[in-house]
């Protein structure tokens, strides 16, 4: 069955059934009606009979004679052969009754109703089953000073005998229903269309098939109301679609987020995570697990377990959210823990890797200490030799002097420590103050040399530099001519005396220059070569700082060639002597 059917099905019904209680209702009006009218009617009629019947007696003066049998004559007069008559005396015994022969034995009728009614109205009147003839009776009873004159009549008005009479109305009833069902039906079937309409496009929603853009509802309620649930459900489609690609943006983000962050049902469900969350939940509970499910209840999260607890709950005040964060620290790596608490119960943890941010806080601890320590002896040293000129005031002009070079030397020493210091942070906090240019390496080297001509021409070294003509590389020039004057001063102060110093491009990486620098000297140990370029690190200490090493140079060598990009190793030569290899962009 369609539903088109159905509906219509169901309307007839409803129609039905309210017409068949309108028209029973109408006839039961009628029926009440007519039966008061036909009551009234046999009211009169047999009012004027009992007038005749006492008439009668009283013309033929019965109560003297005492001969009612004489009102069986009666009949004679009358056309109404069922007639019942009684005539009874005021005690309540019956005189004479038409429809029994021996009435002297009947009981006494004072008690029937007709009869008591009579007394005190007009007339009385009565309807019951006789109980001599089982019909059922039409009594009617009225006074006359000394007799009571009773008639009673078969009573006919019944229901089959009024509807036989109705018949020509219940015809008309027949055919007014049948005539406002046909103009019904015409008025519904637009709106069983409309709803039929209404119905499918439920279903195809409910399939998931979305709306049918060829439904197109008949103009009427029905059919405006359809238009206006579509237009809703439009919106509400086309928002569900906005809030899935949100949903799959947020998901994407989430997979690309450099932390790792898990959703939390309010009862320590996990909804949602990222790959980074799994892969430092592993880290911390060094465990491999692929699942996040559980992970709350590892010790390491004892601290959002306990916040938590505190937190959720009625007690959490609305519009506030509440955080905590703590550090895990697991076999040297660092995770900062960030728990946010919705106002729903549930909650975000957020894990990331900070062991970096970690490591160089520890670095810079170091840095500072270190930079502590070595400004503590040449700022000592240059107290020391003021305060010696100060107390021995009558020192020789060639002591004094000589304290002066002292504290002179050390000023300068402190400069230079300073210096690179200055050198090493810039280069630590940022490349972009160093302007990269096309530098000509040949030109730098020669410059470094010459001057350090002096100190080079002390020591009898020579040089070697088999650079090609106008090689350049993309540099910052200050930076490139660090890291040759650092190497070439380095060899001047360690390698040792006549010495040779090799400078060469070597073949390398694509995109780079290789340049290896050799000198012949006496070489760094191979324990200390793994350690050389950190900051302050000396392979002899006393020894390097007597020549006045700070032992940064081969830290702003490293850090600058990084700068750039390139690459730096330290080997001992084959022949003995070092060898730096190192790479700079083209
Ligand atoms: P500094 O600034 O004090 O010279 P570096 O970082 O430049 O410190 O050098 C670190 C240590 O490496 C020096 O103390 C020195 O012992 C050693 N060194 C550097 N270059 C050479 C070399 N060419 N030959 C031998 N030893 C060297």
């Amino acid at each position: 069955m369609t539903g088109k059917e159905s509906f219509r099905r169901r309307l007839f019904l409803y129609y039905f059934s309210i017409f068949i209680l309108f028209t029973a209702v109408i006839l039961a009006f009628q029926y009440n009606r007519e039966k008061k009218i036909r009551i009234a009617a046999l009211n009169t009629r047999l009012n004027d009979m009992a007038g005749l019947v006492d008439n009668y007696i009283s013309v033929n003066s019965l109560p003297e004679t005492g001969n009612y049998l004489m009102i069986d004559s009666i009949f004679n007069l009358i056309p109404v052969p069922d007639l019942r008559i009684t005539i009874i005396a005021v005690d309540g015994s019956v005189l004479y009754d038409s429809s029994v022969e021996e009435w002297d034995k009947m009981e006494n009728h004072l008690k029937r109703p007709e009869v008591g009614k009579s007394l005190f109205s007009p007339y009385g009147t009565a309807v019951r089953r006789s109980a001599s003839t089982g019909k059922e009776y039409y009594y009617f009873s009225r006074y006359f000073n000394t007799y009571y004159v009773r008639l009673a009549e078969e009573y006919n008005i019944n229901i089959t005998g009024f509807l036989r009479r109705e018949k020509i109305f219940l015809v008309f009833i027949a055919v007014v229903f049948a005539a406002v069902w046909a103009l019904l039906a015409l008025v519904t079937r637009r709106m069983g269309e409309s709803i039929t309409m209404l119905r499918d496009f439920a279903a195809r929603v409910r399939r998931g098939e979305g709306n049918d853009p060829g439904i197109i509802f008949p103009r009427n309620e029905i059919g405006e109301t359809g238009k206006e649930i579509v237009r809703i459900y439009n919106n509400l489609a086309r928002n569900t679609a906005e809030l899935t690609l949100q949903k799959e943006k947020l998901f994407r983000h989430l997979h690309v987020l450099n932390e790792g962050v898990a959703f939390l049902s309010p009862e320590r469900k996990v909804t949602l995570s990222n790959n980074h969350f799994l892969v430092f939940l592993n880290a911390i509970t060094g465990e491999h697990t692929i699942e996040p499910e559980g992970f709350i209840d590892h010790p390491s999260f004892a601290g959002v377990r306990t916040f938590i607890d505190r937190h959720q709950g009625p007690s959490a005040r609305q519009g506030e959210i509440p955080s905590t964060e703590f550090h895990i620290e697991k076999s040297g790596r660092f995770f900062g823990v960030k728990c946010i608490l919705f106002n729903d119960g549930s909650f975000e943890i957020v894990l990331t890797d900070i062991t970096r941010t970690e490591q160089t806080k520890a670095m810079r601890q170091q840095m500072t200490s270190n930079i502590a320590h070595e400004l503590k002896t040449p700022i000592s040293s240059v107290r020391g030799y003021l305060e010696t000129l100060m107390v021995n005031r009558d020192l020789d002009e060639d002591k004094k002097q000589y304290f002066l070079e002292k504290a002179l030397a050390q000023s300068i020493r402190l400069t230079e420590l300073i210096s690179d210091i200055v050198t090493l942070n810039k280069l630590d906090e940022t490349g972009s103050s160093f302007p990269f240019e096309s530098v000509d390496v040949g030109s730098v080297i020669r410059e470094v040399r010459d001057n350090l001509i002096t100190a080079i021409k002390k020591k009898g070294i020579s040089f070697d530099i088999e650079i090609e003509e106008g090689l350049t590389v993309t540099a910052n020039r200050s930076l490139v001519v660090s890291v040759f004057q650092n190497l070439i001063e380095n060899a001047v102060t360690y390698a040792g005396d006549k010495i040779t110093i090799t400078i060469r491009n070597i073949p390398g990486a694509a995109g780079y220059h290789t340049f290896s620098f050799a000198d012949n000297g006496i070489g760094i140990p191979e324990e200390h070569q793994p350690r050389i370029f950190e900051r302050f690190y000396r392979v002899d200490d006393g020894r390097s700082r007597k020549s006045g090493g700070t032992g940064l140079g081969l830290a702003i060598v490293k850090n600058a060639i990084l700068l750039h990009k390139g690459e730096i190793s330290v080997h001992t030569r084959p022949g003995g002597g070092t060898e730096f290899i190192f790479s700079l962009p083209a």
